[in-house]
């Protein structure tokens, strides 16, 4: 927090940007009344067990009535979110693990708290930013069952007027309580930049910044304030200056933001006529449907772990060939790369009995796992097999560290694609087998790869951990874990040189391909494919279509021989400033 010298009132918060854009406003401040959960000896077990099954179907059908209602009013993607919370709801292992516990004695809603929390901090560990959301979902279904148990229903007072949302941190639940037409920003004292708040002011085109801090729940009610969710900063009771400079950005911001929204449908192509791929990261096939309306053109990464976490049994070969038909189904003939498996490591999967690991992220993660499991291994090749059929399928392996790894995979793949014809089902016409360039040793090996695969797609989230030896969930080594690091430039440089001698095509599907200091240099290194989340991908366009290809190659050169992350973001934002 820092006061402004020219003024008395002026005070500028820094937090982390949650959502691009620019508001101002009167502060709204969102205070729910805090829930404070009893621990004491509870009844019989089984009385205490019957509690809970009653507070379950009680928020199931409260659950089940914003669905519908949400549904009604058109707001699909939220209903299915609430859809989403039924089945957290229903999570037959969340229960078994809740039923053991009650053993002990304690009254079902502290025992229900501490299960859910440690389950929550579970999911809030893995690196995708993902899960993190799915451990707030997580913690608001649980608060919902606590309070239909504790008899304490929520007060809120309504928002009847456009201002900036403040609060400690904001639930789906929460905020399907919000009028939306007058929320301007969101701003919160806690969460991350994958928090729920954040997730779904992109959703709904809004700025949102986070972490502010717990001054902030001191700003009164109605203080004028400035947010600027891009850069992360919050100015409470801005000077004039502060407030005409801003109101003309506003208006410079909005302007752009339609034109790139209405020309996100059209492909991305340079000044000098070189189109790239643009396409979406995606969990499911909700993100699916999203991906498309922000001008996707396929999806460059299914991350296809949604499907086996939160439940308590391996999904069936039903379940999983309906969950991958589902997105293909809505991408049409458009490409889709799926992802197999990337679990263990610290992304457990309950049920298959994953011994505890020293250093999980050079554990038994992602490939090795498949390959150590051939039968769950195949049992996902044979679903996605036959899930293709009529569809545009790519398969990806993720965490290839060596050749024989590749072969291995290949020859699982082989086997499944004979027993999906002896099972008398349709394959696919052609599916492209690539894998994720996200260890050193295959970027220097890339040469040798490109010959077996049809396609590269570089994770540049694991790419530059392990680069750079800087776990990637580590806060205190966040500031190594930068893509724009000159090695990681020239490890891309090398991929992508012996991707395009073997003649296949090479993607970039970390959340470098959305960065937009790092688009140009990706374009100047020559990848053909950028896959990122859905909302960056108008402006991911936009971008590319200001690019010259000539300058971007010689940006890409220059950027290669600096010395930091920091001087190579600095030479990109100067290109920028010039053109
Ligand atoms: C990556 O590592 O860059 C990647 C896209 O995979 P994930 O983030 O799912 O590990
Ligand atoms: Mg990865």
């Amino acid at each position: 927090m820092k006061t402004n010298s020219d003024s008395t009132t002026e005070v500028v918060f820094q937090g982390i940007s949650g959502a691009p854009g620019l508001a101002f406003g009167p502060v709204y401040l969102w205070r729910k009344n805090k829930l404070i959960v009893p621990k004491h000896s509870g009844q019989n077990p089984a009385v205490e067990l019957d509690r809970l099954n009653l507070a379950l179907q009680a928020a199931s059908s409260q659950l089940q009535g914003l669905s519908d209602q949400l549904a009604i009013e058109g707001h699909t993607a939220e209903a299915a979110v609430f859809l989403a919370h039924i089945e957290l709801v229903n999570d037959r292992g969340l229960q078994r693990r809740v039923q053991t516990a009650l053993a002990s004695g304690t009254n079902v809603e502290s025992i229900w708290d501490e299960t859910v929390e440690k389950y929550a901090k579970q999911l809030e560990a893995m690196p995708d930013p993902t899960f993190a959301l799915r451990a707030a979902d997580l913690r608001d279904v649980s608060e919902r069952v606590l309070r239909i148990l504790m008899n304490e229903p929520v007060q809120v007072k309504a928002l009847t007027q456009p201002s900036v949302v403040i609060a400690q941190d904001l639930t789906p639940s929460e905020t399907v309580g919000l009028n939306k037409e007058f929320v301007l920003a969101f701003c919160t004292a806690s969460g991350g930049p994958t928090s729920h708040t954040a997730i779904l002011a992109k959703a709904l085109c809004l700025p949102a910044v986070v972490s502010l801090g717990e001054k902030l729940m001191e700003v009164a009610i109605g203080t004028p304030l400035l947010v600027d969710g891009s850069k992360g900063t919050v100015t409470v009771s801005p000077d004039e200056t502060t407030l005409k400079d801003f109101l003309s950005r506003s208006s410079q911001a909005t302007a752009l933001s339609k034109i790139e929204l209405a020309s996100a449908k059209l492909p991305a192509t340079t000044q000098d006529g070189i189109t790239f791929e643009i396409v979406a990261n995606i969990g499911g096939e909700k993100d699916a449907r999203s991906a498309l309306e922000f001008g996707a053109e396929g999806v460059g990464l299914f991350r296809t772990e949604f499907v086996f976490l939160d439940r308590s049994s391996s999904p069936s070969d039903e379940e999983q060939l309906e969950a991958y038909r589902a997105v293909l189904r809505e991408m049409g003939q458009r490409p889709v790369v799926i992802r197999t498996l990337d679990a263990g490591g610290d992304k457990e999967l309950t049920y298959l009995e994953m011994p505890p690991e020293a250093n999980p992220f050079l554990g038994e993660r992602a490939i090795r796992l498949c390959l150590s499991r051939p039968e769950l291994f195949k049992q996902q090749l044979r679903a996605l097999l036959r899930a293709g059929a009529g569809h545009n399928l790519r398969i990806m392996f993720p965490m290839i560290a060596t050749m024989a790894e590749l072969r291995n995979a290949k020859a699982l793949f082989e086997e499944a694609r004979i027993e999906v014809l002896s099972m008398g089902y349709t394959l696919p016409e052609s599916v492209q087998v690539g894998i994720m360039v996200e260890i050193p040793s295959t970027a220097i090996m890339a040469d040798r790869f490109a010959t077996e695969v049809d396609f590269f797609s570089i994770g540049t989230n694991d790419l530059t951990q392990y680069s750079l030896a800087a776990d990637r969930t580590n806060p205190k080594v966040a500031y190594l874990n930068d893509h724009c690091h000159p090695a990681i430039l020239r490890l891309i440089a090398q991929t992508t040189k012996a991707a395009h001698n073997a003649g296949i095509w090479v993607g970039v599907c970390g959340e470098m391909a959305g960065d937009p200091d790092a688009i140009p240099l990706l374009v100047g290194l020559g990848i053909d494919e950028l896959s990122m989340s859905p909302g960056l991908i108008p402006h991911a366009k936009s971008l590319i279509r200001e690019l010259n290809m000539k300058q971007a190659v010689s940006l890409a050169q220059d950027a290669m021989e600096k010395d930091s992350a920091a001087e190579v973001r600095e030479c990109v934002r100067q290109q920028r400033s010039e053109i």
